[in-house]
């Protein structure tokens, strides 16, 4: 069995390879599983790190894979991203000696840290850009069997790099997706998948999220009937695009008309990438757009993509966890399309893939790559649900959260229906490393587990005993936003956020709210009883009733808000095609833009 990758898919034929490896590797995963922890350890043995764990072993000589795997997991400790840090800080700092791998490592990824305010930088290496093309090219060939596309096709892809730089030991840094833009495998998932991006690399890699998606906008006109499918790497830039094209279509047609490219992109590659391809004036194709596009703002851009893009089949985005409250709005600009939910995986590695495509994104679930790492899974209890006898070993009873964790168990032990956080051990130097992802086991696709998304690990919201992850705090506002859409006026959420504000006593929780149009004020304040009455956590419930928590606090924001807060952690070094809003924040900047944005307060009364 090979622990590598796929075979190339170019050809109809490839495609049935690359599905009848996965199904080989599926079916042996457990063993499979073995293999890639032995290939890890032993190509890694000679690395400081392994060392420290493993040093006395030698060599792995004539040991068994399932003796290797105990020897693994006893002697070398579970990890979080600070644990190793100094170790990534002397890789960053140009120690190129040994130290997590034993190829030097030349690259470095900033993971999702970075909307927190401080970026962690994590190892990238080829193996990163090829698992990368492998997830790509494997979700590609399940999704062609479901949502044929035409070869030579095109996708209208909003995607955008980053900027790169140098550490002071000279290793190249950016996200994990430009890194990926940047790389070979990226231009040979579009030779190999025969269906190519709209824009050039220029206009990826231009640097201004605001030119590119202008010139992805343009181009994407210009192509219309090239394109099979709607892309981006999550969905949140989707909706952004999205939200610009309906307040600058008009220019678009007038560039098109003209074959003319606007004042506002001002990048001279960008400019030049996009007039060579603009060629010539187009009237007919500008006038017909027009045509459609005063028909769409009729209907609010209900069906917006199919209209435009008539030949396109689908739009694939992730869809699930951080991007869920961006659906409803993916929806309506996708009309009768398809939403088809994207792969799950992270900067530190991939995970899982999407084998049922045409699942909607609530009922999708990723199907474990067990050559991609070596995979563990910590059981997650809920502490009620511990505290009623049920018989567990604890090894870890968080203050910081709500779980009581069990022992880390190997993919092939994974129960349906318990909930996990995610360890990985990669061929990039992170060791048994808790990725802080919540995920439940939703079956098995012959001996894979098959997850659902849960959320991050990590509190958000939280003022005294009372804790609330953000998935408590999306179905909370769920529940809020359901009572908007009922109410006489057209408001719609475009994004939210929310704070513990501890600073006055008592604490409250506050939940800020952009709307596009008028919401009546008697249906915000109902909104915001719903959402305080929404809170389920015990902690909350008696701390509201006790009053040690104040009533919730629902801040409504002026419109553009939400963009202040995107352009101010970009120009922090997040990455527009990473992009997550964050959803709950202490962060000194982002409280200032909300703070001087607000333009309504109100006060819960669901307690008295
Ligand atoms: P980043 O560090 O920017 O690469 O973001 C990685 C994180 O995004 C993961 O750890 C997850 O929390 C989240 N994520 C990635 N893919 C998915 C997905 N398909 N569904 C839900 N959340 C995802």
């Amino acid at each position: 069995m090979a622990v590598e990758g796929p075979p190339m898919a170019t050809t109809e034929e490839d495609v049935e390879d690359v599905v009848a490896w996965f199904e080989e590797v599926a079916d042996n995963a457990a063993t499979v599983q073995l293999q890639t922890l032995r290939h890890i350890v032993e190509s890694n043995l000679g690395a400081e790190y392994l060392q420290k764990w493993l040093g006395a072993l030698g060599g792995l000589g004539g040991m068994s894979p399932a003796a290797l795997q105990s020897l693994y997991t006893s002697a070398v400790p579970l990890v979080s991203h600070a644990d190793l840090e100094p170790y990534i800080n002397r890789i960053a700092h140009g120690d190129s000696s040994p130290v997590l791998t034993q190829h030097p490592i030349t690259m470095l990824s900033l993971s999702s840290g970075t909307t927190d305010g401080r970026p962690k930088y994590v190892p990238f290496t080829r193996f990163s850009s090829q698992s990368t093309l492998q997830i790509f090219r494997l979700a590609a060939a399940y999704r062609s069997m479901v949502f044929p596309i035409r070869s030579g096709g095109r996708i209208l892809e909003f995607i955008y790099s980053s900027k790169q730089f140098q550490t002071k030991g000279g290793l190249t840094v950016g996200t994990a997706t430009t890194h990926y833009f940047a790389s070979e495998e990226f231009k040979t998932k579009q030779r190999s998948t025969k269906c190519f991006t709209c824009s050039p690399q220029e206009v990826i890699c231009g640097g201004d999220y605001k030119q590119s998606t202008y010139c992805h906008l343009l181009l994407g006109l210009l192509f219309h009937d090239e394109v099979e499918f709607v892309a981006s790497t999550f969905a949140y830039s989707i909706v952004q695009a999205f939200a610009a094209f309906e307040e600058q279509w008009e220019e678009l047609c007038e560039d098109l008309r003209k074959g003319t490219l606007s004042t506002k992109v001002t990048s001279p590659k960008m400019r030049k990438a996009v007039l060579e391809k603009l060629a010539e004036p187009n009237p007919s194709l500008a006038s017909e757009v027009e045509r459609t596009c005063r028909e769409l703002r009729s209907s609010e851009w209900g069906g917006l993509i199919p209209a435009l893009w008539p030949n396109s089949k689908y739009v694939y985005s992730i869809m699930t966890g951080s991007m869920q409250p961006y659906l409803k709005k993916l929806r309506h600009y996708a009309g009768e399309l398809s939403l088809v939910s994207a792969e799950y995986g992270s900067t530190e590695g991939w995970i899982g893939v999407n084998l049922e495509p045409m699942n909607p994104p609530e009922r999708v679930v990723f199907t474990v790559i067990p050559t991609f790492a070596y995979f563990e899974f910590i059981p997650l209890f809920h502490k009620q649900q511990s505290d009623h006898g049920r018989e567990r070993r604890r090894i870890c009873a968080s203050d910081t959260d709500d779980f009581v964790e069990g022992e880390p168990v190997p993919l092939s032990s994974v129960t349906v229906g318990q909930q996990y956080e995610i360890v990985l051990t990669t061929f990039t130097g992170l060791y048994r490393y808790r990725l802080g992802d919540v995920v439940e086991v939703a079956g098995f696709y012959k001996g894979a587990p098959q997850l659902s998304f849960v959320c991050r690990r990590k509190l958000i919201l939280t003022v005294n005993i009372d804790k609330n992850t953000e998935r408590d705090l999306q179905v909370v506002v769920e529940k809020g936003r359901s009572l908007l859409s009922r109410s006489a006026t057209k408001a719609e959420l475009v994004d939210f956020t929310s704070h513990a504000d501890v600073a006055h006593c008592p604490g409250h929780y506050v939940i800020y709210w952009e709307l596009k149009g008028e919401a009546e004020e008697g249906v915000l304040e109902e909104c915001c009883r719903a959402m305080d009455a929404a809170f389920v956590d015990e902690g909350y419930v008696v701390s509201r009733k006790t009053s040690s928590i104040g009533p919730l606090e629902l801040r409504i924001v002026a419109g553009g808000t939400f963009h202040k807060i995107l352009e101010h952690c970009i120009g922090n070094g997040a990455a527009m095609s990473q992009f997550k809003t964050p959803r709950c924040t202490a962060n000194e900047v982002l409280l200032g833009i909300l703070d001087c944005s607000t333009i309504k307060r109100f006060w819960s009364t669901a307690y008295g």
